[in-house]
């Protein structure tokens, strides 16, 4: 199951556990919680588990362009998109599928390292 953090909406009228924000581990099917179960003031869900990222975000502009590179065996464009786009998004799923894009254009990051 996932873990979701949350995080006070009003951080001036909260308890400290929302406050700094925190962790629940969640059925990917429940709703989010909108309260602190423990202050009862609004609390807001921050996604920033990568597996709920994916699953919860839909594909975006940058990402069609990847798939479409991808699908024409364009392994170079695609990978310096997916990893310009890792680098502004901070996207860890990018990253590596940046790697991979690039190895499947021929670079071989092994054959550099000293
Ligand atoms: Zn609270």
């Amino acid at each position: 199951m996932p873990t979701y953090a949350y995080r006070a909406v009003d951080p001036g009228k909260s308890c400290d556990r929302c406050r700094q924000g925190f962790e629940t581990i969640q059925r990917i099917t429940e709703p989010a919680l909108i309260k602190c179960p423990h202050c009862k003031n609004p609390i807001s869900r921050l996604l920033f588990a990568p597996a709920v990222v994916i699953k919860g975000s839909p594909m975006s502009e940058t990402d069609r362009k990847i798939k479409e590179y991808e699908k024409e065996g364009k392994w170079s464009h695609a990978a310096e998109l997916a990893d310009k786009e890792a680098e502004k998004t901070k996207r860890e799923d990018l990253k590596v599928r940046a790697l991979e894009d690039y190895k499947k254009a021929g670079y071989d990051f092994d054959k550099y390292e000293t």
